[in-house]
């Protein structure tokens, strides 16, 4: 279980607290309805069909939701849950339907009324036996993927041979079976005193072995014992109300309705949970693929992306991209003085400054490895790129770290600065070598100062532009002449 615990969920405090709650509500409402379990009530054909639809209705989509919790962990506990669940959706239509008197009108169905109490014992019999057995696999090691469908096929295809045996040997009486429920719909004795209890010592049984073995561990697992703790009591209203009909009787489906929604209920809980984790892990790698932990600033990988796309953004709309490149001052002299952990908090502490100071959403700062940062500025000049890295040059140097004893150590970086108006992908490369030039001269210079790049690198540069400004001229002219002939 440990492995696939990203995929079951313990139930919170407030969870076990409402199964509580609704445990004592069964408990109590059982305990209350036997008072009154004998006395008769009139058969209502309306409610049968309310019930047998919400019985098959829940059950059903607890059979699909187990069984995508089995596909998902591979375990079998859930396969066979999933089976518990299928047994009684396929079985109770056929129960009620029988009871509503409607089936016999169908030529070939020869069962009576009094057959629905085998179907009934059936029902009660087999869902718990298939729980406990559900549960006593728990634990088991998981199946491959590969081996899903063979399990599924064996196991699903021999449940659907039995039901279809017990619903045919049943409806069209291949077996001459005893009446359990007399014309009047009073009980038999076998039925009252050997399959009821035998209905009540599996569900008790199944109680047992689902809080035992379960220990409320995950929700499936919390919900499956009020599941279970509903059926038990209803097979104990239904045998001491001693006939159909009478209001134990009713209360008892109830409660079965209590025993098949609780399922659904957890299933339905804990996917909300799982989307609700799924979304919450998708948002973490993003911010794990796209952030440096130490700083929290922008890590190289999304500095590169957004460069690229602000390239093509500022080649598309001909506007100044810019870039500062700085590095801390002596840091290898810090560390080894200050030792490494401090030296974290300097970076940490770079990095703030670095924030406190970029005001546009369109700028970026990044940590561009080791003691070295990175701002991006699309649509800036290279004055402007100047004063903002000056600006941060100051704040840096003058605002020293606190450590925690009140000491102060303060730090200085070097920083290079490069524009230029792109006219190709590649201007990227080119933004970001010219930037580490100016830092280069920062450090030549003499440390803690602005660069800008070398006059013969602007003489160059402006020479390029010229060019491709000419260019575009040339091309926008053809476009307008080629347009004009046609
Ligand atoms: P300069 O002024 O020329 O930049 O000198 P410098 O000492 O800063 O440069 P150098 O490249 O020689 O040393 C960089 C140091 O940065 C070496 C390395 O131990 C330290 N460093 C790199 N990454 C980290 C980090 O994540 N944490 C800490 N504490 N130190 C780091
Ligand atoms: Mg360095
Ligand atoms: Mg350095």
């Amino acid at each position: 279980m440990q492995k696939y615990s990203q995929l079951i969920t313990r139930p919170g405090k407030m969870q076990y607290g409402i199964l509580i709650l609704l445990a004592v509500t069964v408990l109590g409402g059982s305990a209350w309805a036997l008072i009154k379990a004998q006395q008769p009530g009139a058969q209502s054909i309306g409610f049968l069909g309310a019930y047998g639809t919400a019985v098959f209705i829940l059950e059903a989509i607890s059979a699909i939701l187990l069984y995508a919790h089995f596909r998902r962990t591979g375990m079998l506990t859930f396969a066979i849950l999933s089976m518990a669940y299928l047994w009684v959706a396929l079985l109770a239509p056929f129960q009620v339907g029988l009871l509503t008197d409607n089936l016999e009108t169908f030529s070939l169905i020869t069962a009576s009324t009094g057959d629905a109490a085998w179907l009934w014992i059936a029902w009660h019999l087999g869902f718990p036996i298939i729980i406990t057995a559900g549960m006593l696999v728990d634990g088991s090691y998981p199946i491959v993927t590969r081996k899903v469908w063979r399990w599924t096929i064996a196991l699903f295809g021999l449940e659907l041979l039995i039901i279809g045996g017990i619903i045919s040997g049943t409806l069209l009486s291949w077996v001459e079976l005893p009446t359990l429920i007399s014309e009047s719909r009073a009980y038999s004795d076998s039925l009252s005193l050997i399959y009821g209890p035998a209905v009540m010592f599996c569900c008790a049984l199944a109680l047992t072995v689902v809080v035992v073995k379960g220990k409320f561990e995950n929700e499936i697992y919390a919900w499956l014992s009020l599941a279970m703790l509903a059926a038990l009591c209803e097979a104990i209203l239904s045998i001491y109300a001693g006939a159909r009909f009478s209001y134990g009787w009713y209360a008892a489906r109830v409660l079965s309705l209590v025993s098949s929604a609780a399922v659904v209920v957890s299933l339905l809980i804990e996917n909300i949970h799982l989307q609700y984790k799924v979304v919450k892990q998708n948002q973490t790698l993003k911010r794990m693929a796209t952030m440096d932990e130490l700083s929290g600033l922008a890590n190289r990988r999304e500095l590169d992306e957004r460069l690229k796309a602000e390239i093509k953004r500022a080649m598309r709309d001909r506007t100044t991209i810019s870039m500062i490149l700085l590095d801390i001052d002596k840091f290898k002299q810090f560390n080894d003085t200050h030792g490494h952990l401090i030296g974290d908090l300097c970076l940490k502490h770079v990095a703030k400054c670095l924030q406190r100071n970029i005001l546009r959403h369109t700028d970026l700062a990044a940590r561009y490895g080791g003691e070295e940062f990175a701002i991006l500025l699309p649509n800036t000049s290279e004055n402007d790129a100047f004063d903002l890295a000056e600006h941060i040059r100051k704040t840096i140097a003058y605002s020293p770290i606190v450590m925690e004893d009140g000491k102060m150590l303060s730090v200085t970086a070097s920083f290079g600065i490069a524009s230029l108006v792109p006219s190709q992908a590649e201007d990227a490369t080119e933004l970001l070598s010219i930037a580490d030039a100016s830092l280069y001269s920062a450090k030549k210079a003499g440390r803690n100062c602005v660069q800008r790049p070398s006059q013969s690198w602007h003489a160059s540069r402006d020479e390029l532009e010229k060019k491709v400004s000419s260019n575009t001229h040339y091309l926008r002219g053809r476009t307008v002449q080629s347009g004009h002939k046609r």
